[in-house]
């Protein structure tokens, strides 16, 4: 990934804010968000250099360089206490009052044990870990040899945390799955059919859910495990940016929630 990817992830959240109003709101804080990211990714890139490494399979969160994050946070913090929704807002504001020792605690156990939070406001502060820790983990998977998959993982290959969601790429005459890394963007083959929470491959346990709104996303729902995660159909619109597009698709969740289904993994805007 080159820091171009953020680029085209910030227009196309300008492109979606303007056309969906449900989410209009939500995309444009996610652009400022893209952009302090962007920021971080290019500082990482040049401290670190442009070079692919091997590192062993599942352990690219043994690895953290905070000297190169911390002193991006309190600008990142800023950023979010600028244009985050009040509460978010508030809490960043909070936490670029604590310094970097705080800052240190709280980016060191994230990134242990990533995780949405229990309550509000550890929502609100792992939002601000996760948001900053994502460009440095894409750039070690960006940076690392691809590794070798013998069977289907239902976590990511290199850094173990669960897909955020799927993407459909025609190929052939039909079109090919792949899940992408909540975490570090990782993108791995995995069945056309069958069910990344739980691994569930019979389709009459499998439910695919499409709206109006967003023809170019799906909800696939398992009634195994009861998760759901979505897909966006490439072959249905060229130009989604999937990591967008899923976070765009807010009418899906409200459809899979009234159903009784929950996310596999939320997105970094918490839905
Ligand atoms: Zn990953
Ligand atoms: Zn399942």
């Amino acid at each position: 990934m080159t820091s171009g990817r953020w680029e085209e992830r910030i227009a196309r959240a300008q492109h979606l804010s303007a056309k969906h109003t449900f989410a209009a709101e939500l995309l444009k804080f996610y652009a400022h968000v893209a952009s302090a990211q962007k920021q971080v990714y290019t500082g990482v890139l040049a401290a670190c250099g442009d070079v692919r490494v091997r590192r062993p399979a599942g352990k690219l969160r043994e690895e953290l360089d905070l000297t190169i994050l911390l002193p991006e946070m309190r600008g990142f913090l800023g950023m979010i206490g600028q244009y985050g929704p009040t509460p978010l807002a508030g809490a960043a504001r909070e936490l670029a009052g604590q310094g970097s020792e705080a800052w240190v605690k709280l980016l060191t156990t994230w990134w242990a044990a990533p995780s949405d939070g229990n309550t509000a406001a550890d929502a609100q502060r792992k939002f601000c870990a996760r948001a900053i820790l994502t460009p440095y983990a894409e750039y070690l998977a960006e940076h690392t040899e691809p590794p070798v998959l013998e069977v289907m993982p239902r976590i990511c290959p290199l850094c173990g945390v669960r897909p955020l969601l799927g993407v459909l790429r025609p190929e052939g005459d039909g079109t090919r799955r792949t899940l992408v890394c909540s975490l570090c963007a990782t993108e791995w083959n995995y069945g056309r059919i069958g069910c990344p929470g739980c691994g569930e491959g019979s389709e009459t346990n499998l439910a695919v859910y499409i709206a109006e709104e967003v023809k170019q996303v799906r909800v696939e729902a398992c009634e195994k495990c009861r998760a759901y995660i979505k897909t966006v159909d490439l072959s249905k619109d060229g130009h989604a940016v999937p990591m967008v597009d899923e976070m765009a698709a807010v009418p899906l969740d409200l459809w899979a929630e009234q159903k009784g289904y929950r996310k596999l993994q939320a997105n970094l805007l918490g839905m």
